[in-house]
């Protein structure tokens, strides 16, 4: 019995952290998968919500920002430098 609420436990956990990753309610999905450890892999094929074509996460603050943008709008740093940073 304490077995199966450590695993409940365990996939609720891995559940949110992949759910928050992907953009989507942590606490909705850790109960998911907290009652139905099975909903774990459901969530895992689920494409994440902010893959909108043209958008990707700012290093810095891991904001969405276009694709193209080179300063982010948010923190302000430049985000297509990977070499010249003397
Ligand atoms: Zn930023």
């Amino acid at each position: 019995m304490f077995t199966v609420f450590i695993i409940g436990l365990i996939c609720a956990i891995i559940g949110s952290i992949v759910a928050k990753n992907k953009g989507r309610s942590a606490v909705g999905w850790f109960l998911l998968c907290g009652f139905l450890c099975p909903l774990l892999l459901v969530l895992l094929a689920l494409p994440p919500l902010h893959s909108k074509t043209g958008e990707r996460k700012c290093p810095f603050c891991a904001e969405w920002i276009k694709s193209e943008a080179k300063v982010c709008k948010h923190c302000g740093r430049g985000t297509s430098m990977t070499s010249s940073t003397e």
